[in-house]
């Protein structure tokens, strides 16, 4: 049993008084993280916690620099710096002499014929090398949690073998971290999902392309007896892929694009550097933009190179081509077909880029799990490992139910449920909203969740914009949007204009970020406050439906004002000038009025403006029939 002691770190959740933390060890960046009774988080830095550079930079008196500072200093100081050490992780020397790495550190043949590098005449072993790495790692984790930190699950990618392994578990001694587990990468990023949690047969693909090296491997849960154990349940089918195919050799093919298409460069080795560190710029800006302009710090002065969308889909067309080439192997080894994979997760910062997505989409006709940061996902997995080990959290996403309702914010800042809490997983929901501007041309679609009536009291799952939309008069457009919650309780969220056919969507993992404590406060609080709740949302529909009233009879009038008895006029537009005062009133202080009265109010003026629509209705079809 762990007891929960208040923590003195940056954390606010009680954390254990001897965590286990997953550790994502990679080739080019690690993380570390804690499942929290919230659900999972990355460790360290900001809001989306530290990701540590794999480079370690080993000086002449002995000491180290790891992770960012190394990397930005790698090039200056080749000699004395180490990066994807991973790659020579309880190897021998002789299969490894040709193997691609960051720095250019010598290769040495270490203790019993095992790859080692050697830095200021020093023999250095990949297990020292990823030792400092996961010393930085506790460091973070131990500055966080605001305890120490002595015991990890650590991940390793499927294909590693014993040697490799064991390799891993020794670099952890070496940092005093003691590995209880040593999870696949691809487990890992299956249980960050929930996958396995709940022992339920599903046939996974996890297509991870980070910044050196690309595997995909296929998976089955075994469904064992009394739910799921985590890691346990997974069995690997198959592995594919290549350790010398990433992210990198996407920066290489871009600098060389530039190399070749701009005037006046010097290819130097300054230069090469300086377009290849402005390429990474570049390509991970392309994510949110469709073109970017980066500075380069060239032979002969700064530099501006610019790429767009199409130039990095075309330069990221080979290497998507050779992973695609890989799940095809990794299909056939385990003798399965398409048809047959139940789910697809992405893993690695390189599945983020929109020729991967829409090649992995293509391949495997279904939507793939993208709603956790692929590069994060790994770690937060691995703690969700720790996690079970620990003994704590078994239940932390085991969903039969929806926990809380799942809807969108509408005009005014109420909610629309559309999937209502205590529906049966998995669950689905379509429902049709529209615009309420002329003319509008796109459209903010807020994901929420909650038992509330106002937006801002419910808990905000994500956003994105539906754009695109062609010019039409409010109320016109016709959004589609859908919601779909999985078996594993991943959310799918998808808009559609009707006519345009254009489309968005956003994945969430509702859970996340949610204790049972908090499901509960949440429910209290709804029940107390339900009457208010009830009537601030019908003062927001009145509104919302009053204004377009309020529109229609406007432009209507305007046609037809010379067609109708003045006496009426002046009752219509009294009856019109109450509804916008109430109106006005609604939107900036909803709770001063009386929604009985505005509702009186609002309805009779729909039985006063019928004269004045019926009269344009007969105008406009005079003016069809000539
Ligand atoms: P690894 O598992 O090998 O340690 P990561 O999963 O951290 O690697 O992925 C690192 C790679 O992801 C790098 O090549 C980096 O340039 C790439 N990357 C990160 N963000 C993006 C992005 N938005 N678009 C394209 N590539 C990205
Ligand atoms: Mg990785």
């Amino acid at each position: 049993m762990q007891t929960a002691v208040p923590n003195s770190g940056r954390s606010s959740e009680p954390v254990p008084s001897d965590p286990i933390v997953g550790i994502d060890l990679g080739t080019t960046n690690s993380l570390v993280a804690f499942c929290f009774a919230s659900g999972p988080r990355v460790l360290g830095g900001g809001a989306g916690g530290a990701m540590v550079p794999s480079v370690v930079r080993f000086l002449a008196d002995g000491s180290t620099v790891v992770g960012a500072a190394a990397r930005a200093t790698r090039l200056a100081h080749a000699d004395e710096t180490v990066a994807s050490a991973k790659r020579l992780m309880g190897r021998s020397a002789r299969e490894t002499a040709s193997f691609a790495r960051g720095g250019s550190t010598p290769l040495v043949e270490g203790p019993r014929g095992m790859a080692a590098l050697a830095v200021h005449g020093r023999v250095v072993t990949p297990q020292e090398v990823a030792a400092e790495v996961l010393r930085e790692l506790r460091r973070i984790a131990e500055a966080d949690l605001g305890v120490p930190v002595r015991r990890a699950v650590i991940t390793v990618p499927a294909y590693f073998d014993d040697a490799q392994r064991q390799a891993t578990r020794d670099a952890a001694r070496l940092a005093d971290l003691e590995a209880v587990r040593i999870v696949n990468e691809p487990t890992a990023a299956s249980l960050a999902y929930g996958i396995g949690q709940a022992a339920r047969a599903e046939r996974i693909a996890v297509y991870d392309l980070g910044g050196g090296t690309f595997d995909v491997t296929i998976l089955d849960i075994v469904p064992s007896d009394g739910g799921g154990t985590g890691a346990d349940c997974f069995q690997v089918l198959s592995t594919a892929g290549d350790t010398a195919l990433g992210g990198d050799d996407l920066d290489r093919a871009i600098a060389a694009h530039w190399l070749a298409g701009e005037s006046g460069l010097v290819d130097d080795d300054a230069t090469r550097a300086a377009l290849l560190a402005a390429a990474e710029e570049a390509k991970i800006a392309l994510s949110e933009r469709a073109s970017i302009e980066v500075e380069a710090m060239c032979t002969g002065g700064a530099r501006r190179v610019a790429l767009d969308r199409a130039e990095l889909d075309r330069l990221a067309e080979p290497l998507v081509a050779r992973t695609m080439a890989a799940c095809r192997r990794a299909l056939a080894d385990a003798q399965t077909t398409v048809d047959e994979i139940d789910r697809v997760v992405l893993v690695g910062g390189s599945t983020r880029l929109s020729a991967v997505r829409a090649a992995v989409r293509a391949f495997f006709g279904r939507e793939p799990y993208v709603a956790l940061d692929p590069d994060r996902v790994v770690a937060l997995g691995a703690s969700v490992q720790a996690a079970i080990v620990a003994g704590g959290r078994r239940d932390l996403l085991l969903l039969d139910v929806i926990p809380l309702s799942l809807g969108i914010e509408t005009v005014g800042g109420a909610i629309a449920k559309l999937i209502m809490r205590n529906s049966p997983i998995p669950a689905r929901a379509v429902e049709h909203f529209s615009t309420s501007k002329d003319g509008q041309t796109s459209v903010r679609i807020h994901v929420l969740q909650g038992e509330r009536e106002l937006a801002e009291h419910c808990r905000s799952l994500g956003t994105f914009d539906l754009r695109g939309l062609p010019p039409m008069p409010a109320g016109i457009p016709q959004v589609e949007v859908s919601f779909l919650v999985d078996q594993n309780g991943v959310l799918s969220v998808s808009a559609r204009e009707k006519r345009s056919g254009c489309e968005a969507a956003i994945q969430v993992v509702p859970s996340y970020g949610l204790t049972a404590e908090e499901v509960d406060r949440i429910e209290k609080e709804s029940i107390e406050n339900a009457r208010a709740d009830m009537t601030l949302h019908r003062i927001i529909d009145l509104r919302v439906h009053s204004e377009l009233d309020l529109k229609w009879i406007g432009e209507a009038l305007a046609r037809v004002r010379g067609q109708l008895d003045p006496a009426y006029i002046v009752a219509l537009e009294g009856a019109m000038s109450e509804v916008r005062g109430l109106c006005e009133r609604a939107a900036s202080d909803p709770r001063s009025v009386d929604a009985d009265l505005f509702h009186r109010a609002k309805q009779s003026l729909d039985e006063r403006s019928m004269r004045v629509h019926e009269t344009a209705i007969a105008q406009s079809l005079r003016g069809a029939g000539t």
